[in-house]
């Protein structure tokens, strides 16, 4: 095939939803205090990083891993306290578990439902497997809308709404009753993903034996281990069974399996680190409140939202340049016009963030 004929090819195949998307763009972060994707800023502590290498030493890489990943599912059960009805099933990260979520009850003539502006990935995701989306947009103060809601899920019979709880990018928790509500009267699956939990303390876990077709989804990547990629996905046996048959057959390797199980041994550690990232929340969010022409919004997470009075791009971008990257949310005359987001880190970080955002917005 020539290179012309490949290109006609690929003009020809690929389905249109996914020509006209560009990838999921990661900017380069190369020499910038990294504050754009809800990092834990805290490595592991030396104290465990002889018994970390010791176990990563034992696996045998030689062997396919354990393909339920039964060791780890053990411990997360334990730690989590995932009640003893609910079943565990583990993913490539949480996306990959929206992913399957999409293989077992997307695809076309089906439809996904989430309030926006929320995570990106639910409606990507729907997009990738030729699933319908409907977005419901949150009240003026990021809240559930539940009367459209309930109105949307009447109108399209979701086969899935996804409730970040925490949401991304807003920071703040739903109200628990307007979650009961829409799990309540929903005609499918309710996906409560609780990928910021270690940072908001609250959960919908101990509710899973009350509601069948509701799932929990929770991530290790914001308490620490991003790199590991583990999501988890919480519920009715029912559900995970027949999730289970559309899981890739090794999708947890088995150094993720193992350094994930030594961490949740030592997941004290990681809840300490947490427990940081709250307290400096708090202090982040008065320092940027006091910031003229600032509008920070609270949060439940490990991130903050803030509005600025001006051209955010700019400020955004003078801060990169400056060295310090944080997340452009702006879409001129959408719900976050003039949005930031940046990622709670260590004292030092936030200090050379706050430092770095009034020096962008002082050169105007
Ligand atoms: N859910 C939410 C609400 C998120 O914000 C993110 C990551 N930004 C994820 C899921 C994906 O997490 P993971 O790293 O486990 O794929």
């Amino acid at each position: 095939m020539s290179a012309a004929d490949a290109a006609a090819a690929v003009e020809r195949l690929v389905r249109p939803a996914i020509r006209q998307l560009s990838a999921y763009h990661v900017p380069p972060a190369a020499g910038l205090v990294k504050l754009d994707a809800m990092e834990n800023p805290y490595a592991l502590p030396e104290s465990l990083r002889a018994g970390w290498l010791e176990c990563l030493a034992a696996a045998e890489i030689n062997r396919y891993p354990d393909p339920g990943g039964a060791t780890l599912t053990a411990l997360i059960r334990q730690v989590f306290d995932v009640p003893a009805e609910s079943d565990i099933l583990l993913g490539n990260g949480s996306d990959e578990l929206i992913q399957m979520l999409a293989l077992l009850v997307g695809g076309p003539g089906r439809t996904f439902l989430a309030p926006s502006p929320s995570f990106s990935m639910y409606e990507m995701i729907s997009l990738f497997t030729g699933t319908g989306f409907r977005a419901v947009p949150l009240d003026s103060s990021f809240g559930l809308d539940a009367g459209a809601m309930l109105k949307a899920i009447g109108e399209t019979a979701p086969a899935c709404v996804f409730l970040a709880y925490p949401n991304n990018p807003t920071g703040n928790c739903f109200d628990p009753e307007a979650i009961r509500e829409i799990i309540a009267r929903a005609p499918g699956l309710v996906v409560v993903d609780e990928a910021y939990c270690l940072f908001s303390g609250q959960t919908f876990l101990t509710e899973l034996p009350a509601y069948p077709n509701l799932l929990v989804m929770r991530t290790l990547s914001k308490s620490g281990l991003a790199g590991l990629r583990l999501g988890m996905l919480m519920g009715d046996p029912r559900w995970t069974r027949e999730l289970d048959k559309v899981r890739l057959p090794y999708n947890i390797n088995c150094l993720t399996q193992a350094g994930a199980a030594y961490c949740l041994e030592h997941y004290a550690v990681l809840e300490a680190q947490g427990r940081s990232i709250r307290e400096e929340r708090g202090y982040l969010l008065e320092a940027l409140g006091a910031v003229p022409g600032v509008t920070a919004y609270p949060s439940d997470a490990n991130f903050i939202l803030f509005r600025l009075d001006r051209d955010a791009v700019t400020v955004f971008e003078r801060m990169r340049a400056d060295g310090v990257l944080i997340k452009n949310l702006h879409q001129p005359g959408g719900a976050l016009e003039n949005c930031l987001r940046v990622t709670v880190s260590t004292p030092e970080e936030n200090s050379t963030f706050l430092a770095a955002l009034n020096r962008a917005l002082a050169a105007d």
